[in-house]
């Protein structure tokens, strides 16, 4: 044998030992990025509606209604993040109870 295929033997060894790692590894970020469409998916249709259901009371909260910013400004209509600080819109408060209703989930 030459001395290149002594040398090679060692590497198909352990590329045979780690490929299977490597295809679990890459199985495993193609179903979290599957997983993280899906949950924004469902976000994003959620907030396509005209109302959105309370998880409280279940009263329908009309969802181009006013919107309290944490700075303390307040818009009417869509809004999605604030003029003035920049936050974004990520709950607002029941009409009928106050309880939070979530407009997206966690990032
Ligand atoms: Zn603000
Ligand atoms: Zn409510």
């Amino acid at each position: 044998m030459s001395l290149g295929s002594k040398s090679l033997l060692p590497r198909l060894a352990i590329g045979a030992v780690l490929s299977p790692l490597f295809a679990v590894y890459g199985a495993w970020c193609v179903a979290c990025a599957l997983w993280q469409f899906t949950v924004g998916t469902f976000w994003w249709l959620r907030l396509l509606r005209r109302s959105l259901p309370c998880p409280s009371c279940g009263f329908e909260n009309d969802l181009a209604s006013r919107w309290a910013c944490r700075c303390g400004a307040v818009y009417h209509g869509v809004v999605t993040e604030c003029a003035i600080c920049g936050e974004s819109a990520t709950f607002f408060p029941c009409v009928n109870c106050h309880i939070s209703i979530r407009l997206r989930g966690r990032p």
